[in-house]
């Protein structure tokens, strides 16, 4: 009789629930996240959001290379940007790095507006993540 806690009366408020998690963690897993990306790759035609250039797929490459694909949010996590595909372009490491927090140029905000429109008339024969769809497109 080990292992189980049954004492909940510390933090009876700290229970894991999907719910708790979904409001504060919209986007956790790694799955989703490269789910994310793929949607974003595909709208963007595998284009850099920052530079123009193309972006080579993760799997070629190692986390440090400053070609690395990564999720740039748009409205900065600092200031309270959550990790969702209404707030995300695909860009290279290196141009992720560039803005770091500063505030979104115009140019984001263009491409943010191409982004949202393409992947709302995305079609539904194309499947960018794993069974359930996109989420948080929004
Ligand atoms: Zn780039």
């Amino acid at each position: 009789m080990s292992g189980l806690r049954t004492d909940t009366a510390r933090s009876p408020r700290l229970t894991w629930s999907p719910s708790r998690r979904a409001r504060y963690h919209p986007v956790t897993t790694t799955k989703q996240r490269a789910g994310q990306l793929r949607a974003l790759r595909w709208a963007q035609r595998s284009l850099c959001a920052g530079c123009g250039e193309h972006v080579p797929s993760s799997s070629r490459l190692k986390r440090y290379d400053p070609a690395y694909p990564t999720f740039d949010h748009v409205t900065t996590r600092s200031t309270g940007g959550g990790r969702t595909l209404g707030n995300g372009l695909l860009k290279h490491q290196r141009c992720n790095q560039q803005r770091a927090n500063r505030a979104p140029t115009g140019c984001d905000l263009v491409w943010l507006e191409f982004v949202t429109a393409r992947l709302s008339m995305r079609p539904r024969s194309f499947k960018p993540t794993f069974k359930g769809g996109v989420r948080n497109l929004r």
